[in-house]
């Protein structure tokens, strides 16, 4: 047996389950043995029968006394009861539908169940435990897998018992010295131990091992990715000071003080000589798109072009037109960029950047793409709810010569995480609404009654010449039933209500451009959509937000939604319709009705769903981690990030032999189209 063998070798793995285990991204032994457990179940405890405790997790062995169908309930089918006794005492065990058991147990046959026992008419019970036959049953720590469909727990464990005696033959993918100077325990060790732990000490040295290994890999990539971001290289130097005041004076309002800072810290980068790296955090509303411009300004006044890159096509659109009529003003000609443009259009636009008489574009990810060509980048921005990948931000960069780069974000993000997401960026903060932004009114309602009341506030709202949203989750076919759909919702209002519309994503683009522009122009009084206007769309005369199936979203994303009204100066109003009114819901509704403070919903949201939800490498369009969690374990990740720097400022290119693994299962995780200087 060797670690590159195929599992089909395996004895029991034919053609089907090998598709099976594909599924999973298993196909060579080595794959197998680094498919890790999710968690374990303890079962050292074993214990006699009269030690069974009520409503406690419990392992025991005995004989079968009595086995006999007991009769029928109406509810469960045919019942099958069971008396289990050993030397100390004799417990009921019961199961529901399973007459055929009694085929194949009989009386005096040893079993070891595993179950929770229950008080059932003064007598110690229990209902469908997990059991084998004694001679089979498996004790001690048992590792629980990830499965696909055709694959068993009890298969893959025995898989795994089947492969252990080649875990030793694994190879570490760390140099020597990256092993002791970490105290890490040797790679076949820490495999065994994942698997079959002996006790909770050696399971926390192999995950500590293992979780060490994916994030050397990870942060090595970075680092190679990285490698000439750092923040003293020479950037494209705007040397123009106080450039960007006329701009600012030009502004129909004037800008908040945490505005005037942020817009003076990103100058100062500009200005200097050393390339500008800075994030942009701010809650939604808080003007981030602004101080966006301002720095386009400036970069246009010194002969450099920008781009712009957004999340989404309506909002790339909407910023579009913002930056046309302000930046146009100056004389400053804007681009606009999508996957679905015209192919004609979108020459005159690509052959404008190329010449240099485009000097701000903004788009979607199309402006990554390799035929969009500059004639001088010197500006790059992202504005992002976490939605573009590190390397699509890279991709961007290398447009240009060094260009500056401004990352916008209205999510708080834990600056230990920044760092790994980001680089080493440096951070300025928004902590401050325009002036004259009422606090938006938040309620939760859960029945069709309190909808009808919903409703009836809408048409008043209308009736003053207001607008309103009305905000669906995403479904799939599947779950039709409990949630109600975008168009479920639009044939109700349309009912009720004249000027409705509907916008979803499968639409044209060109048909949802026109629905926004009727929004936006009052035509339309209630929007009925989609998330697709999730992010960013700015409609100030729209002062109600209603969301339905708000259990559905999380809360940084309900706030998010929120934000679409309250932009303007007149009272606005956000209704949470709950398809549910369980405990969690209940609070959750009521973080949103008490707050409107987005850092601390999104604190709240990280307690309720776990950071690793809302922080995952996924999100960040990074390559998948097995064991390891940015956030859970932040301190291993800090250390590997300082031994992936350290052996990268040895081995730049990552070429003597003992780093030739790493280099290799580095460039295996990201790809190839992740541009690594490797
Ligand atoms: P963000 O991108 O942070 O969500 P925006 O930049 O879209 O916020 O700003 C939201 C709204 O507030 C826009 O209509 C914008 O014109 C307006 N705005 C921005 N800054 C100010 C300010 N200092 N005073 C008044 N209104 C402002
Ligand atoms: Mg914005």
């Amino acid at each position: 047996m060797n670690l590159q063998d195929s599992i089909s070798t395996l004895k029991g793995i034919g053609p089907k389950k090998a598709e099976a285990f594909a599924r999973l991204g298993i196909s060579t032994l080595e794959d197998l043995a680094f498919t890790f457990p999710r968690l374990y179940e303890d079962r050292r405890n074993v214990i006699s029968i009269s030690e069974l405790k009520e409503d406690e997790n419990a392992v025991f062995t005995g004989t079968v006394d009595i086995i006999k169908p007991v009769g029928y309930s109406r509810r469960s089918g045919k019942v099958l009861k069971m008396l289990i006794s050993d030397d100390t005492g004799s417990v009921e065990v019961v199961f529901f539908n399973a007459y055929y058991l009694s085929k194949s147990i009989h009386i005096g046959d040893r079993l070891t169940f595993f179950g929770k026992p229950q008080m059932n008419r003064g007598r110690m019970q229990l209902v469908h435990p997990e059991f084998s036959r004694e001679s089979e049953a498996q004790t001690g720590i048992l590792p629980i897998y990830p499965l696909t469909k055709g694959i068993s727990q009890r298969e893959m464990r025995k898989l795994q018992q089947t492969i252990r005696t080649v875990y030793a033959d694994a190879e570490s993918i760390l140099n020597p010295e990256t092993e002791k100077r970490n105290n890490l325990c040797d790679i076949g060790y820490a495999i065994e131990n994942v698997h079959f732990p002996e006790d909770g000490t050696k399971l926390r040295e192999a995950k500590y091992r293992l979780v060490f290994d994916e994030f050397m890999v990870l942060q090595t990539g970075l680092q190679a990715a990285k490698a000439d971001q750092g923040s003293m290289t020479e950037g494209a130097r705007f040397n123009n000071p106080g450039a960007e005041q006329e701009y600012i004076d030009s502004l129909p309002y004037s800008l908040t003080s945490a505005q005037e800072r942020c817009v003076k810290e990103i100058a100062k980068d500009l200005e200097s000589a050393k390339r500008m790296n800075r994030l942009v955090q701010g809650d939604v509303g808080s003007g981030k798109t602004a101080v966006a411009e301002i720095a386009m300004y400036k970069a246009a006044k010194c002969g450099f072009q920008s781009v712009m890159m957004a999340p989404t096509e309506i909002l790339a659109h909407q910023h579009f037109e913002g930056f046309r009529d302000g930046l146009g003003k100056h004389g400053i000609k804007v681009g606009f960029l999508t996957g679905s443009m015209k192919a004609a259009k979108k020459r005159e636009v690509l052959s404008g950047l190329k010449d240099g008489s485009i000097q701000v574009l903004v788009g979607t990810h199309a402006v990554i793409q390799p035929d969009v060509e500059f004639k001088k980048l010197g500006l790059v921005i992202t504005d992002e709810q976490h939605r573009f990948g590190v390397n699509q931000r890279i991709l961007l960069k290398e447009k240009g010569e060094n260009p500056n780069i401004l990352v916008m974000t209205a999510t708080p993000i834990p600056r230990t995480l920044a760092v790994v997401i980001y680089g080493d960026m440096d951070v300025s903060v928004i902590d401050e609404m325009p002036p004259g932004r009422l606090p938006v009114h938040t309620r939760c309602a859960v029945d069709e009654k309190a909808r009808g009341k919903v409703y009836d506030f809408a048409e008043r709202q209308i009736s003053q010449v207001k607008q309103v949203y009305v905000v669906t989750p995403l479904i799939d076919e599947s779950e039709a039933m409990d949630a109600r759909s975008a168009q479920e919702v639009y044939d109700q209002l349309s009912e009720r209500f004249e000027r409705v519309a509907l916008i979803h994503s499968a639409m044209k683009q060109s048909e949802k451009d026109e629905i926004m522009a009727d929004f936006s122009d009052g035509k339309i009084d209630i929007l009925v959509a989609t998330v697709v206007i999730e992010v960013g769309i700015n409609v100030p005369n729209a002062t109600v937000m209603i969301i339905e199936n708000a259990e559905r979203f999380g809360l940084a994303q309900l706030h998010q939604l929120r934000g679409r009204v309250g932009r303007g100066s007149s009272q606005s109003y956000c209704f949470l319709i709950q398809g549910s009114d369980s405990e969690l819901a209940r609070k959750r509704g009521e973080i949103m009705e008490k707050s409107n403070d987005g850092f601390f919903i999104a604190e709240e949201d990280m307690k309720i769903r776990g950071p690793g939800e809302i922080f995952g490498t996924r999100q960040h369009g990074l390559p998948d981690m097995k064991l390891a969690d940015m956030v859970r374990h932040i301190d291993v990740l800090n250390t590997a990030r300082d031994e992936a720097k350290a052996i990268l400022a040895d081995d730049p290119g990552l070429l003597k032999p003992e780093n030739s693994k790493l280099k290799n299962r580095v460039k295996k995780l990201f790809g190839d189209d992740f541009s690594l200087n490797l």
